[in-house]
């Protein structure tokens, strides 16, 4: 991993999910918890639970609904909060975030969380790991009505926080969103090598990825 131009960098950008906290906890509920209680809930079998989820999941990928809780407790027929809550043992941070995220603020930058996150599944994290300290602002795309993906969130993004995309650093798991911010001028940016610890080392094609964030933090 390349060491990065602090002295170029006044903004930093962090996604939430897979980026500061461990991404097991969402893969293991959508993949296994989700199907698992949905199964048991409406009376069918594990496997009818699957075929059910899965064109669902496929047609609502990458939109906003995807990322709300109402529409999917509308949606399956079940609370969705209440059976996070029951896995809710499993949200972690990822190694040495929290270290990254007080030596920026002391550097002081100006620290922003822009997540595609409904505020529900914010609230639902930042009352077990204490986060929010780090932020000046924590920003779910809900707010403006356009996922991480879409353009228009970071004119939104430009039009509330104003930033100059050209000294900021963004931080995200997720290529297609990483895409988008590279698309409208942010110079900096990086991947997660591994988002979910029981996975591996993902492929980050094009992008240099953050695989320790202690040595992110060499040269501030
Ligand atoms: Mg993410």
């Amino acid at each position: 991993m390349p060491s990065l131009p602090w002295s170029d960098i006044d903004t930093v950008l962090l996604d939430m999910d897979g980026t500061l906290l461990d991404l097991h906890f969402d893969n293991h509920f959508w993949l296994e918890h989700l199907p698992q209680r949905y199964a048991e809930l409406h009376g069918v079998s594990r496997a009818m639970a699957e075929m059910e989820l899965q064109p669902l999941f496929e047609r609502h990928a990458g939109q906003l609904q995807w990322y709300c809780l109402d529409f999917w407790s509308a949606e399956l027929k079940l609370s969705v909060r209440d059976l996070k809550l029951e896995t809710a043992h499993l949200i972690a941070l990822r190694p040495d975030a929290d270290t990254f995220l007080a030596a920026i603020k002391r550097a002081g930058k100006r620290v922003i969380m822009i997540t595609n996150a409904h505020r529900d599944s914010l609230s639902l994290k930042l009352e077990r790991i204490e986060l929010a300290p780090y932020f000046e602002r924590l920003i779910s795309s809900h707010d403006y009505g356009f996922p991480k993906e879409n353009p228009q969130f970071w004119d939104a993004l430009q039009a509330d926080i104003g930033f100059d995309p050209a000294r900021s650093l963004f931080i995200d798991d997720t290529l297609p969103i990483l895409r988008s911010a590279r698309e409208f001028g942010v110079a900096h940016l990086l991947a997660v090598k591994e988002p979910d610890s029981r996975k591996g080392p993902k492929d980050t094609a094009e992008f240099a990825a953050v695989e320790d964030y202690r040595n992110l933090i060499a040269g501030l």
